[in-house]
């Protein structure tokens, strides 16, 4: 039986969980009433996601990052990407003028308060999104979506931080995953991953807003590293091991991928386009809830971290930049 079949039947059969659901189903925000979008943590994956938003669902965006600089570099890229689709006539400079007119930013995420639906896409780090997710069960409208960008944290375990009282799923029924995949404006596929609280209406209202953002979202379980990850992430580790323990060169390795299987570019570029860090945190995610010792992080991934060689977001990673 599958997850999705089996989770169906255990919130239809099991009466606890059914009582639960009926102490505090909370309608959602459709699609069609999605009038604002917040988008929390201004870095690669979240300026992609505010920005697709802004032109293809042409909603406003509220976009949220505590780092002022990194808002502002945010912003200056943000500049670059439209110029240059402008430049290539991709896009009008009047489309492009009013896709960031629709963009505004701040440091303060008490603003998101009047949105109707959220997207966290802070860095990989536990205690950070439940803080997050906490903070935006209490500021946000009762109706607003909750869905957060991460690569391999439970969406299970980021629901239950909304509240203390496991019974009260108020703000966990409307926590879901909307995952893009890097870089946003390109990549089409969106994963909807659901916890065991997510309702119904939270996973139609995110695959209908994904859709209007012109994506083609699927559906997958609230298990270690999701779809997506669960499968590229070992890949990119599998090619670091063979970089470190010396069965071919980055080159080497990036090239047969890329020449051989047909796919835009290797492991290791992609690694350094994903970020190191992002890397090494989902694999620790895999091997640390599963246990199983085929997913133990690359020690060339750690120490890369260790030495601040994130890939393209810092200049440096397997290539320079
Ligand atoms: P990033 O490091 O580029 O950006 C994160 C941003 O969040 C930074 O600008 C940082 O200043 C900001 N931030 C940190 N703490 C904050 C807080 N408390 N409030 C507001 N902003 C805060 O990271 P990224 O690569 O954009 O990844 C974001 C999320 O998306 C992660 O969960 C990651 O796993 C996931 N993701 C990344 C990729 C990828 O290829 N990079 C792909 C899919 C999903």
């Amino acid at each position: 039986m599958s997850y999705l079949v089996l989770r169906r039947q255990l919130l239809r059969n099991v009466p606890a969980v059914r009582n639960v659901r009926q102490f505090s189903a909370t309608p959602v925000a459709g699609s069609e009433e999605v009038k604002r979008l917040g988008v929390i943590g201004a870095g690669q994956m979240g300026l992609g996601i505010a920005l697709v938003a802004a032109q293809k669902a042409q909603v406003p965006v509220t976009l949220v990052d505590n780092n002022k600089a990194a808002l502002d570099k945010s912003l200056t890229f943000m500049d670059k990407l439209l110029e240059k689709d402008v430049a290539k006539q991709r896009i009008s400079k009047e489309d492009a003028d009013a896709a960031k007119a629709r963009i505004s930013t701040t440091t303060d995420m008490d603003s998101v308060s009047e949105v109707d639906f959220v997207i966290e896409a802070v860095p990989e780090i536990p205690d950070l999104k439940f803080s997050i997710f906490s903070r935006l069960s209490q500021i946000c409208s009762p109706h607003a979506i909750l869905a957060t960008n991460t690569s391999s944290i439970s969406i299970t375990r980021i629901a239950a931080s909304t509240t203390k009282d496991p019974r009260d799923l108020s703000a966990a029924s409307r926590v879901v995953s909307t995952h893009f995949m890097n870089p946003v404006p390109i990549q089409k596929g969106v994963e909807i991953i659901t916890g065991l609280q997510t309702s119904e209406a939270t996973v139609a209202a995110a695959l209908a807003f994904v859709k209007r953002m012109g994506k083609i979202p699927s559906r997958s379980a609230d298990s270690p590293g999701f779809l997506a990850n669960r499968i590229l992430i070992p890949y990119i580790n599998e090619a670091v091991i063979c970089l470190e323990t010396g069965v071919g060169g980055k080159e080497d390795i990036d090239s047969i991928m890329k020449n051989g299987t047909n796919v835009p570019m290797g492991p290791l570029q992609l690694a350094d386009f994903i970020g190191i860090d992002t890397c090494l945190a989902i694999m620790n995610v895999l091997y640390e809830e599963t246990g199983d010792s085929k997913y133990r992080p690359a020690g060339l991934l750690k120490n890369m971290v260790s030495a601040g060689w994130l890939g393209k977001k810092s200049g440096k990673g397997f290539y320079d930049y």
